[in-house]
């Protein structure tokens, strides 16, 4: 397997500032942070994406997120609202190929925002909107 560096620094082999380590799940601090205080919730294990991972380590990754989430608004860190996002693979952004969950503290003024490519602001047909639910139901399992 080439090296991944969420596995060398879960290994201890490159540093990182760790606030948080459990028996699925580790959280530390991202080395560029989109605003000052974001995190990185990973799974112990490697994975490139969610649906590679067991159910209950994803679940164990939102509970640590939301824990993160809870700290960071109590920290005096500059935090008005908080994104958690997971790029999963690299045409949705994903980077480093080791699932990771953002924890981004947010605030009116900081100048970030999401981009969208105009066809967001075309209305989308009821119709196409049914039809994509069903392409999607069937595969869902469960
Ligand atoms: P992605 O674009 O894959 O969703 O996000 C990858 C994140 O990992 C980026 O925010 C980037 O700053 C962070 N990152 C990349 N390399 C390292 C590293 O060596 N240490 C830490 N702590 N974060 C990293
Ligand atoms: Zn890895």
């Amino acid at each position: 397997m080439p090296t991944c560096i969420f596995c060398d620094i879960l290994a201890g082999l490159a540093p990182a500032n760790f606030i948080h380590r459990d028996d699925l799940c580790a959280a530390f601090m991202d080395i560029r942070p989109v605003n000052p205080g974001h995190i990185l919730v990973v799974p112990r294990t490697h994975a490139t994406l969610v649906s590679e991972l067991d159910e209950v380590t994803v679940g164990r990754i939102l509970q640590v997120a939301q824990r993160v989430d809870v700290a960071l608004r109590a920290s005096g860190i500059k935090c008005e609202a908080v994104n958690l996002i997971i790029s999963d693979g690299a045409a949705a952004g994903q980077e480093v190929p080791h699932v990771h969950m953002h924890v981004i503290p947010r605030f009116r003024s900081d100048g970030h925002h999401f981009r969208f490519s105009l066809a967001y602001f075309t209305r989308t047909p009821a119709s196409e909107l049914g039809k994509n639910a069903e392409l999607i139901r069937i595969h869902m399992g469960g």
